[in-house]
C-alpha cells in the first residue's frame, strides 16, 4: 500500500480508510486503482488517491467523514456505465473513489406495501430478479442492466425502455438513504406513497450524480408481475407515420403500451454489419422500424387481439408498410436485439457524437428531419443515426464519423453539438434527456440554463456540500476554492 501523491497526510488517511473497510478493500497502488481512474467510456482519466469498497452504510459514513477531515474529494462509483464522465476522479490525486460494489443485498421485500428495500450497490438485473422472485415487477430496464447499479440509476435518474408506462427512476423511488458530504446519514426508507411533511428531500439525491450525497440504500416501488407480453416489429415509410402510429397506439392500447422504440434503416444496417445475430426480418428495406410492446399483469385482457386490431387498423390507414409479431420469447428477443444492436454497432463502427435529447412528441419528425438535412449539408461524409424512445420524446441523435476524416470530425465537435442542441432548444426540448451532465456537458448546462436556474443549483450544492468535496467538479464547474486546492498540490 503506497500513499497518495496528492496531499501530505495521505498515508495516514489510507491507514484510516483501511481500518474502516479492511485492508483488502482499500486499494492504493497504481495498478489496483487504475480501473477506477477513468469513466466507463474512457473520455476522462484522473488520478486516484485510493479506492475503498465499504460493505455497510456505517462504513460509507466513516469513510466520507475521514475524507472530509483530510480535505480530499470523494467520487461515488457504481457500475461505471454512465455516459458523461461522472465517475472520473480529478487530475491531482486527491480524490478517494468509493465503490458501492460490496453493498449488494436485498434488505427487505414488503409485498403488502409493494416495495423492496435494497443496498445501492445491487446490480439492476439482480434487483429485477429479486422482484420477480417475489412475484412482482421492477420496471427499470436498460441495455446496461447487467452491470449498472441501482445507486447509479438513482444518481443519474436513469430512463430506459419502459418509461412510457412506468416513468423514470424518479417515479420508482419511494425512499432513500444517503451519506452526506460530512459523513452524516440521511435516511428515509419508509416507502410511503403519501408524505407531505416538508421538502421531499429524497428528490435531492435522485439525478444529482453523486454531488450531494452517496446513495447507500433505496426503497423501490414494485408493480404486479407481467402475465402477458406482446411484441411487434413494424416497418414504416416516414417519421410522420411513426408519430401517427404512436398516437393511435396510445389512444387504443392506453396503459398496456409499454415500449415504442424507433430504429432508422441506417441503425439496422449498421447492426447487421457489426453485431452477430442481428437480421432484417423484412423482405425489403424500409426507412424506419418501430418496436412496439404491449404488456399486462392481467390474464383476462386479450392483449393478442388488441395488438392484431391495432396493426390491422394502421395497415389499412397506410401508416404501417409491413410488420411481424413475435410468436415466442425468442422472436421478441430478436426484435429487441435489433434495437440494442443499433447502439452496439455504433460503438464498434467508430467515433460518434452522442446527443441524448428530448423534444415534445409532436416536434420529433421536424426536429430529426431538418437537423439531419442541416448536418448532411455541412458534413456530407458523416452519418446521422437518430433512434430511441419516441414515446418519451427522447431521441438519441448520434452523429457518426462514418467516412469523414477523423481530424476534421474531431475539430467539428462543437459545431455539430451546437447545430443539434440549438435545434432542440428552439423546439422547447432538453439537451440531456437521460444521461445527465457529469464532466461532459457542464458547459452545455451553462449555455442553455437560465441564470436563475444555475444560481439555484449552485446554492443547493453550497448548502449541502460547502467544501465542494463530493464528486468535485461534476454537473457544475467547481467553485474558485477548488483551483486553489489544485495550486496547493502543484507546489507540494
Ligand atoms: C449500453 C448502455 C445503455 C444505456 N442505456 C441507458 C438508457 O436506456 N437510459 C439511461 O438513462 N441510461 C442509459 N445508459 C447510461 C447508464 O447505464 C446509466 O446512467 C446508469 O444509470 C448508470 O449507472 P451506474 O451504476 O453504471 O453508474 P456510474 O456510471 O457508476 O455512475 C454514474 C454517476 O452516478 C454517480 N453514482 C454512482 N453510484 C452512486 C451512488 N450510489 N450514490 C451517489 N452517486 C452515485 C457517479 O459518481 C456518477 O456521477 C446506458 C449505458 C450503456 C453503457
Amino acid at each position: 500500500m503506497s500513499g497518495p501523491k496528492g496531499f501530505a497526510n495521505g498515508d495516514e488517511l489510507i491507514a484510516e480508510l483501511a481500518a474502516i473497510v479492511g485492508a483488502g478493500n482499500c486499494l492504493s497502488s497504481q495498478s489496483d486503482t487504475a480501473p477506477y481512474a477513468s469513466d466507463g467510456r474512457g473520455l476522462f482519466t484522473g488520478s486516484v488517491a485510493a479506492v475503498v469498497k465499504p460493505a455497510t452504510t456505517a462504513e460509507v459514513s466513516a469513510v466520507v467523514s475521514a475524507c472530509a477531515h483530510a480535505g480530499c474529494g470523494v467520487v461515488p462509483h457504481g457500475g461505471n456505465t454512465g455516459l458523461c464522465g461522472g465517475t472520473a476522479p480529478g487530475p491531482d490525486g486527491r480524490d478517494v473513489v468509493v465503490s458501492l460494489e460490496r453493498m449488494n443485498k436485498v434488505r427487505l421485500v414488503d409485498p403488502a406495501n409493494d416495495t423492496m428495500t435494497v443496498d445501492a450497490g445491487m446490480i439492476l438485473q439482480n434487483v429485477q430478479a429479486a422482484a420477480a422472485e417475489a412475484d412482482r415487477y421492477f420496471p427499470l430496464s436498460l441495455n446496461a442492466e447487467g452491470s449498472c447499479q441501482i445507486g447509479g440509476n438513482i444518481a443519474t435518474n436513469a430512463g430506459g425502455n419502459a418509461v412510457l408506462r412506468y416513468g423514470n427512476t424518479r417515479e420508482l423511488i419511494l425512499g432513500i438513504e444517503a451519506v452526506l458530504p460530512d459523513g452524516s446519514v440521511f435516511s428515509d426508507l419508509r416507502g410511503l406513497r403519501k408524505n407531505n411533511s416538508g421538502y421531499d428531500l429524497k428528490q435531492l439525491f435522485i439525478g444529482s450524480e453523486g454531488t450531494l450525497g452517496i446513495v447507500t440504500g433505496a426503497t423501490l416501488r414494485l408493480f404486479p408481475a407481467r402475465r402477458q407480453i406482446e411484441t411487434a416489429l413494424l416497418a414504416l415509410a416516414s417519421l410522420d407515420d411513426v408519430i401517427a402510429l404512436y398516437l393511435d397506439a396510445r389512444e387504443h392500447a392506453q396503459e398496456f403500451l409499454t415500449a415504442f422504440e424507433l430504429t432508422p434503416r441506417i441503425g439496422l444496417t449498421m447492426a447487421m454489419q457489426h453485431v452477430p445475430g442481428v437480421a432484417d426480418p423484412f423482405a425489403e428495406p424500409h426507412p424506419y422500424y418501430v418496436l412496439l410492446e404491449l404488456s399486462s399483469s392481467q390474464t383476462r385482457v386479450g392483449l393478442g387481439d388488441l395488438l392484431v386490431d391495432l396493426l390491422e387498423r394502421n395497415l389499412e390507414a397506410g401508416r404501417i408498410a409491413d410488420g411481424v409479431v413475435a410468436g415466442s420469447l425468442g422472436d421478441a428477443q430478436d426484435f429487441w436485439r435489433i434495437r440494442e444492436g443499433c447502439v452496439e454497432a455504433q460503438r464498434i463502427a467508430g467515433p460518434s457524437y452522442k446527443h441524448d435529447v428530448s423534444v415534445p412528441i409532436s416536434a420529433i419528425p421536424g426536429f430529426i428531419e431538418s437537423t439531419k438535412v442541416t448536418l448532411e449539408l455541412a458534413y456530407p461524409s458523416a452519418a446521422v443515426v437518430a433512434f430511441g424512445h419516441v414515446g418519451d420524446g427522447n431521441i438519441h441523435f448520434n452523429v457518426c464519423a462514418a467516412d469523414m476524416d477523423r481530424a476534421e470530425f474531431a475539430a467539428a465537435q462543437h459545431a455539430i453539438e451546437e447545430i443539434v442542441f440549438d435545434a432542440v432548444m428552439a423546439r422547447g426540448g432538453s439537451f440531456s434527456a437521460e444521461h445527465g451532465i457529469g464532466l461532459l456537458k457542464r458547459d452545455v448546462l451553462l449555455r442553455y440554463t437560465t441564470p436563475v436556474g444555475i444560481d439555484l443549483m449552485r446554492a443547493i450544492k453550497l448548502a449541502v456540500d460547502p467544501a465542494g468535496s463530493l464528486n468535485p467538479g461534476k454537473v457544475l464547474h467547481a467553485p474558485p476554492a477548488v483551483p486553489e486546492r489544485q495550486m496547493e498540490h502543484a507546489t507540494q
